[in-house]
């Protein structure tokens, strides 16, 4: 992807997130792609009115943070260093969805309970990461253990948000819409008596069943 695409992927990302209601009133959020040893991630401005001259690069080693609005460098250590230690990412969204939002100033982890889940890997509770202000190196070291699992690719973040990440930012952004999903469904099942757990093997059977169809497509 050249640096144009880049910057278009955060873009359409941001407006996806205003769209599917992913951002709460305030439209707190940051977002960044990385390419290489560097990534591009909001700098200022409005997430819900995203412009590309609100986008600026920062290198993962810290260094290019000077063009950076306070309350977004703030936050760039919560990004790079997740990249630094998780090669496997290439996207990452921190916003405050309600539903979401609500088991995390709950502290309470996400149950892997809503197939949609298991589709996009998502087969273990989302965990909560304890309190620190945000973009502390408190908070960052809090991030990056609950990463040190690799099945672990989005982190509730105690009485803020989230954040999740994937192999690029599309992979990112549809795994935060079905996690908000989930959450807003387990809030209702608990009207009903609360949510069942899947099957023990039921994400291995989601796995090789996607494996079938993929290889017959
Ligand atoms: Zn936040």
């Amino acid at each position: 992807m050249d640096t144009q695409d880049i910057a278009q992927a955060l873009l359409d990302t941001a407006g996806r997130l205003r769209d599917r209601g992913l951002l709460f009133r305030g439209s707190h959020a940051n977002l960044s792609a990385r390419s290489g040893e560097r990534m591009l991630m909001t700098r200022g401005g409005d997430v819900a009115q995203l412009r590309a001259e609100d986008l600026d690069w920062a290198g993962l080693d810290g260094s290019g943070q000077e063009a950076f609005q306070p309350t977004f460098r703030e936050v760039i250590e919560m990004h790079v260093k997740v990249y630094a230690q998780r090669r496997d990412f290439g996207g990452i969204v921190h916003c405050h969805p309600a539903h979401l939002t609500a088991f995390a100033i709950a502290q309470q982890p996400l149950p892997a309970v809503y197939e949609p889940l298991l589709r996009l890997g998502i087969h273990e509770d989302v965990p909560v990461v304890a309190w620190a202000p945000r973009g502390s190196q408190e908070s960052v070291d809090g991030i990056l253990r609950a990463f040190v699992n690799p099945a672990t690719s989005a982190v509730l973040l105690s009485n803020h948000g989230v954040l999740v990440a994937g192999a690029d930012l599309g992979e990112a952004l549809a795994r935060l819409t079905i996690l908000e999903e989930a959450a807003e469904l387990v809030l209702h099942a608990r009207a009903l008596g609360g949510a069942k757990p899947l099957p023990k093997a039921a994400y291995e059977e989601v796995v090789e069943r996607q494996r079938r169809f993929q290889a017959t497509s």
